[in-house]
């Protein structure tokens, strides 16, 4: 049986506890997280969040791209949260890639994406660009508060960027 028959069944044994009829779609806490999508990340307890409370962007890396500021800017602009807190962590799997094999790996199957890998050999320095890009970003109205944390799997510790 593949994962989603299995996910299928799971969801309808618990459709009482999944159901949220009178939560709203705002975010509780006006926050919206972007973090690299990481299996050994798991936010809720990391941040001590309930469901409602946050928006949760995810992708490879955690990385300011065109599409999660689209998600950021729907955040903000329809969905009224103020603040942005971005998570990288270490071991993260673009830290060392290589762009240009990657690349070559897609013009191989024929493809020429109009995106990037985002490789990345300094996570601090790619963090706080990330933070620069978000506080230039005029699709986003709400920039005080934009924080940048990176987490350590090995350790569970989490640290602000300095
Ligand atoms: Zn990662």
């Amino acid at each position: 049986m593949g994962n989603a028959d299995e996910m299928l069944t799971v969801a309808r044994s618990r459709s009482a506890e999944l159901a949220a009829p009178r939560l709203s779609p705002k975010p509780r806490r006006k926050v919206a997280i972007l973090s690299c999508m990481d299996t050994r990340i798991d936010l809720f307890p990391m941040l001590g969040l309930e469901r409602g409370d946050a928006h949760i962007i995810r992708n490879a890396g955690g990385l300011v791209t065109d599409d999660a500021i689209r998600s950021l800017s729907v955040s903000q602009r329809l969905l009224g949260t103020e603040e942005v807190v971005v998570v990288m962590h270490e071991g993260c799997g673009l830290l060392g890639a290589s762009e240009d094999e990657f690349a070559k790996a897609l013009a191989a199957d024929g493809v020429l994406p109009t995106w990037r890998l985002g490789a990345f050999t300094d996570i601090e320095a790619t963090l706080r660009h990330s933070l620069e890009r978000l506080r230039e970003s005029r699709e986003l109205p709400a920039k005080g508060e934009v924080r940048g944390l990176i987490f350590d799997p090995e350790s569970g510790s989490l640290r602000e960027l300095a």
